[in-house]
């Protein structure tokens, strides 16, 4: 019964597996990605037409050479141990991304996917492999691994990549006991290159002094753009005098070759400070070189100064860590201050409105932190934007509590360039005022032009936003800066603040009267009024009355007071 069935079955076994052949092959030679066949010594048996495509070779040639022929020297070892697990039978197939050689010489980036082929009792027979062509998602993550690693202005490298061989480096040096140094270059007054000459010319003036640094500095040392104007370079394995060299080296070129511009006064220096990377960390490395960097600052720019872990300056390097610890134990404990200073509105002699300013207290007795120089380590340490958040909080309830004795009191709260940029801040100011039920125009943010140049667009945006909601914004310090002019066409300010300079000794000076009367004349054609302050004497507040100015602040209005009481007991 069985017999003839069996027969019958043989030979379709034959015919169903013949019939499986022609699918496979079909199949393997028509597949869109490449494949092969490959016996266990390497050769090629069989290859189809899209593994010629990808490797630029014919059949015929391909099926000459063994996979090693084709085989990049760097790759030689990635497949042996998955190879080996294969073979073992631990899994059935593995991938790995690897070059293969082409006709032409170049390589070509491919996935490949091996598994294998075994015979009836189960001993592998062939490998078959299948090739896809990733040169393109190679291409496009390297792109993004530079894109990552560099800074898109000058084409350093970038903070990020810099800290990471920074750490290498100080690792290797307390291993090895060679160290290398770090040096800090920043810009001086770079902000008065962007003032006088405009955002183009300022990048034009980063991407001079990337292409000098690389000029100057050897292959092996690390060049990187750290932050706006900061660069840092790496010197590997070297000595002080050496370090000394490099350093003034680098300082002099760049004013010797500025100053050679003739066709502009744009004459550019740096300042350096150096450190070496003896038994530093990384962190301290940069702390130690940004002192020097400050101390070469303060010393008159344009020069090198190394930090020197004598004369205290151990003491030091932690200045900066300590300071910026500070500013962030005072935000997170609600201790920094608030001062109000009144502005008086001159057409009739009323205060109406107080600027707004933080104070940083002392601690343990010891010296209070002047404005300029925490705002500085707040900016510095990426606090900043926080530090303005809690302000523009605290005016908030301040305007909230004199609901009932003071409706309409305005306040002027200064906002940093970190802050303008960016539309969460700006969301969060507008959730605030909503949640308060305040009138937003008893808000106005105080802005420099510096805070808008680095970031033009974003700031803009920023202002247009909460500008149609209702804020008010003052252009800060107006008329120190060549750019003035050019954001008041293209920011809705309702204030100009004349800067300080002009006000101080205008009963004296002519030129400062004109200046003044000028600024008057241009804030009233465009809708805006006008604040002069560091007023001192009653002099100085009846010439600008004449003078056309709106509004006064300063030492003789009222110096700045506790927000609290300044503005009649109002509890912040
Ligand atoms: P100092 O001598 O004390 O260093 O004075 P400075 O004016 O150089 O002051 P600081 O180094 O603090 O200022 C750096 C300025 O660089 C602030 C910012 O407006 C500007 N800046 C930051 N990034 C860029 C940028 O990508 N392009 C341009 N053009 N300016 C930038
Ligand atoms: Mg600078």
């Amino acid at each position: 019964m069985e017999q003839p069935d069996a027969v019958v079955s043989a030979s379709g076994v034959e015919r169903a597996l013949r019939e499986s052949r022609g699918r496979f092959e079909s199949a393997f030679q028509q597949a869109p990605i490449g494949m092969a066949l490959i016996a266990m010594d390497g050769r090629w048996l069989q290859v189809n037409d899209a593994l010629c495509q990808i490797t630029g070779f014919e059949a015929a040639q391909l099926l000459t050479l063994t996979l090693g022929d084709l085989t990049h020297a760097e790759d030689a070892d990635v497949e042996a141990d998955a190879l080996q697990e294969l073979l073992a039978g631990g899994v059935e197939s593995f991938e790995v991304e690897r070059r293969l050689r082409r006709a032409l010489g170049d390589d070509v980036w491919v996935l490949l996917t091996t598994s294998l082929v075994r015979d009836p009792e189960h001993r592998p027979m062939h490998r078959l492999m299948q090739v896809q062509d990733i040169s393109e998602r190679k291409a496009l993550s390297g792109k993004l691994e530079h894109a990552v690693d560099h800074d898109h202005l000058t084409g350093l490298h970038n903070r990020r990549h810099f800290e990471r061989a920074l750490s290498r480096e100080t690792e290797r040096a307390r291993r090895y006991g060679v160290p290398g140094a770090l040096l800090l270059l920043d810009i001086d007054h770079f902000k008065r290159v962007n003032d006088e000459f405009g955002h183009r010319a300022g990048d034009d003036v980063l991407k001079g002094v990337a292409g000098m640094l690389r000029l100057r500095l050897r292959q092996t040392d690390l060049i990187a753009r750290v932050g706006g104007d900061e660069f840092a370079v790496l010197l590997p394995q070297t000595d002080l005098a050496q370090v000394q060299i490099v350093a003034e080296d680098v300082v002099r070129s760049l004013a010797r070759e500025t100053a050679q511009l003739a066709d502009r006064s744009l004459r550019i220096t740096a300042s350096i400070g150096a450190v070496m990377l003896d038994g530093l960390t990384d962190g301290e490395a940069f702390a130690c070189a940004d002192v020097a960097m400050y101390e070469a600052k303060e010393a008159g720019r344009n020069r090198v100064e190394m930090y020197r872990p004598l004369n205290g300056g151990r003491a030091r390097t932690s200045v900066r860590l300590a300071e910026a610890d500070r500013i962030r134990r005072a935000l997170l404990s609600d201790e920094l201050l608030l001062y109000a200073q009144p502005i008086r509105d001159l057409r009739d002699g009323q205060v109406k409105s107080h600027e707004i300013l933080v104070r940083l207290p002392a601690e343990d007795g010891g010296e209070p932190l002047l404005p300029a120089r925490f705002l500085y380590r707040a900016e510095q340490s990426g606090l900043i934007q926080a530090m303005d958040g809690w302000v523009v909080h605290r005016a908030i309830r301040l305007i909230e509590a004199r609901r009932g004795s003071d409706p309409r009191v305005v306040l002027h709260v200064n906002l940093s360039g970190r802050s303008v940029g960016d539309q969460r801040f700006a969301q969060r100011i507008e959730d605030a005022i909503d949640a308060a039920g305040i009138d937003p125009s008893q808000l106005v943010f105080e802005l420099t032009e510096t805070a808008a140049i680095s970031q033009f667009e974003d700031v803009r945006a920023f202002v247009a936003r909460l500008h149609a909601r209702g804020c008010r914004f003052a252009l800060d310090d107006f008329g120190a800066g060549f750019g003035s002019f050019h954001y008041l066409k293209n920011f809705p300010f309702d204030y100009l603040k004349i800067d300080g300079d002009f006000v101080r000794d205008i009963v004296h000076d002519p030129t400062n009267r004109l200046v003044v009367s000028a600024i008057v004349g241009v804030a009233r054609g465009m809708g805006m009024e006008t604040v002069a302050e560091f007023v001192i004497d009653e002099e100085t507040v009846t010439m600008l009355r004449t003078l056309g100015v709106d509004h006064v602040q300063g030492f003789h209005v009222g110096r700045p007071v506790l927000a609290a009481e300044g503005l009649g007991g109002a509890n912040a």
